[in-house]
C-alpha cells in the first residue's frame, strides 16, 4: 500500500470517527451517547490506571504511594472501568436505541464524575492537573447530554470536592491521601511526578481539543443545514419565495450589465382547491411535489431557479433565456403535467396549470413579475390550461404567435 493510500485511509477513519461523535453530540440518543461517554471516559481512566500500575513495579516509585493504598485504589479503578465498560456494552445492545433512558445516563455519569473527583482528591486537587480533567469530562458529558441530565453528577462532584476540602481543612484526612507526600512540595518535582503530570496534561488537552473540534464541526454542519432549510421549500425541495427573490435580484443586476435576455415564468395549478376537496390534502401535496420534480428536471442546474412562489404557485427564473425559449420550457412542463395520472386508491385524476411568462428587459424585475402575474391572470380568464407570454418592456415588442 502506498503512502497516499495509507493517508487516505487514515483520513477516512478520522472523519468517520468525527462524524460518529458529531452525530452523537447532535442527536442526543441516550443509549448511543452513554456508550460514547463511557468509552471516552474509560480511555482517560485507563491511562491513569496504567501509570499507577507501572509505578508499582519499582520499589522507589511504589514508595511514592501511601502504604496499603496502592493496591486497593487500583482494584477500585479497575472496578469503575469494568462498570463503565458494562454500561458501554449496554449502550450497544439497548433494544430501543431511540428511547429515552434517563437512568442509564445517571448510572454512567454519577460513577464516572464521582470517580474522577475521588481520584483528584486522592492525588491532591490543588497541585495536579486532575481538576482540568474533571472539567473536560464535564464538558464532554454536557456535549453528549442535556443540562438537566448532567446537573446531578455536577452537584455530586461539587459536594465531593467540598467534603474533601472540609475533611483536609479540619485535619480528618491528609491532603492527597493516596500519596506518601503530595506531588508538589515546593521542591523540584520528583521525576515520576513530572512524567505523570505531563501525561495528564496531554490527556486533558487531547480530550478537550477533540470535544471542541467535534462541537465546531457539529455547529458548522447544523448552520449549513439551517441555511439550506431557510432557502428551501420543505414539500417540493425547490427554492422558496425568499430564495427566489434573492436570485431574481442577483440575476437582474447581471442581466442589466450583460444586456442578455431573462425570463420569469409563473405557474398556477388550475382548480387546485377542488383537488384538495375531492381527493384530500395528501393527494394535493402529492401533486405539488410532482410539479416540483417536473420543474427541477426541466430546468438547468446552477443556472435556472425553480421556486415555490406560494401555495400552488410556482415560478421559474431563466437567465439568458428569451421569451420564446421560456415558452418552450413551460410548454414541456405543462404537457408532462397534463399526462401525469395521480392516484388515490383505485381512482386516478389529472391536473393542469395556467402559465404567465414575461421576459425581463433592462433588469426591471418588478415590472416583469407584475407582467407575468397579469399574463397568468389572463390565462385563467381565457379558460385555464394555457399560457400567456409577453416581453415586459418595451410594450411594443412583437408578441410571439402562440401568445394569446
Ligand atoms: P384557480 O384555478 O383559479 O387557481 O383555482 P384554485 O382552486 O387553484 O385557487 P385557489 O387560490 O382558490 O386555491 C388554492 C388552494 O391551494 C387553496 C389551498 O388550500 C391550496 N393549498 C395551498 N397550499 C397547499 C399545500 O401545501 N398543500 C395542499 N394540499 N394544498 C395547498
Ligand atoms: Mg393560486
Ligand atoms: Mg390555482
Amino acid at each position: 500500500m502506498t503512502n497516499g493510500h495509507v493517508l487516505a485511509r487514515l483520513r477516512r477513519w478520522w472523519w468517520r470517527g468525527i462524524d460518529a461523535i458529531e452525530a452523537h453530540l447532535v442527536e442526543r440518543r441516550h443509549a448511543a451517547n452513554v456508550r460514547v461517554f463511557c468509552l471516552g471516559f474509560v480511555a482517560v481512566l485507563s491511562v491513569i490506571w496504567c501509570l499507577q500500575w507501572l509505578a508499582g513495579w519499582r520499589e522507589d516509585l511504589n514508595a511514592l504511594y501511601r502504604p496499603g493504598w496502592w493496591g486497593p485504589t487500583l482494584v477500585w479503578q479497575a472496578g469503575l472501568i469494568a462498570w463503565l465498560l458494562g454500561m458501554a456494552a449496554w449502550g450497544k445492545r439497548a433494544r430501543d436505541a431511540r428511547a429515552s433512558h434517563p437512568w442509564a445516563v445517571q448510572l454512567a455519569l454519577m460513577p464516572a464524575l464521582g470517580g474522577i473527583v475521588l481520584l483528584g482528591v486522592a492525588h491532591g486537587l490543588h497541585d495536579t492537573p486532575v481538576p482540568m480533567l474533571i472539567l473536560n469530562v464535564l464538558v464532554f458529558a454536557r456535549g453528549l447530554f442535556a443540562w438537566r441530565e448532567v446537573r446531578w453528577a455536577l452537584a455530586l462532584s461539587v459536594l465531593l470536592v467540598l467534603a474533601s476540602e472540609w475533611l483536609t481543612g479540619s485535619g480528618h484526612m491528609p491532603y492527597a491521601p493516596l500519596l506518601s507526600t503530595p506531588v508538589f512540595t515546593g521542591a523540584a518535582l520528583h521525576p515520576w511526578w513530572a512524567l505523570w503530570v505531563r501525561v495528564l496534561f496531554v490527556l486533558a488537552a487531547v480530550l478537550m481539543s477533540l470535544v471542541l473540534f467535534c462541537l465546531a464541526v457539529a455547529v458548522q454542519r447544523r448552520r449549513a443545514e439551517l441555511e439550506t432549510l431557510v432557502r428551501t421549500d420543505a414539500l417540493t425541495g425547490l427554492a422558496n419565495r425568499r430564495e427566489f427573490m434573492t436570485q431574481l435580484e442577483r440575476e437582474a443586476h447581471r442581466q442589466a450589465r450583460s444586456g442578455r435576455p431573462m425570463s420569469v415564468v409563473l405557474f398556477d395549478v388550475d382548480h387546485f382547491k377542488q383537488v384538495n376537496d375531492r381527493w384530500g390534502h395528501p393527494a394535493g401535496d402529492q401533486v405539488l411535489a410532482r410539479i416540483g420534480a417536473l420543474l427541477k428536471t426541466h430546468t438547468r442546474d446552477q443556472v435556472d431557479t425553480a421556486a415555490r412562489y406560494g401555495g400552488e404557485e410556482f415560478v421559474l427564473l431563466l437567465p439568458d433565456t428569451g421569451v420564446n425559449e421560456a415558452c418552450l420550457v413551460a410548454e414541456k412542463i405543462a404537457v408532462r403535467l397534463r399526462q401525469e395520472r395521480f392516484t388515490v386508491g383505485e381512482q386516478g385524476f389529472h391536473v393542469t396549470q395556467s402559465v404567465g411568462i414575461a421576459q425581463v428587459v433592462e433588469g426591471d424585475l418588478d415590472q416583469a413579475l407584475r407582467m407575468a402575474d397579469r399574463n397568468l391572470y389572463q390565462a385563467k380568464q381565457a379558460g385555464r390550461d394555457r399560457m400567456v407570454a409577453s416581453v415586459a418592456f418595451p410594450e411594443d415588442v412583437k408578441r410571439p404567435a402562440w401568445a394569446v
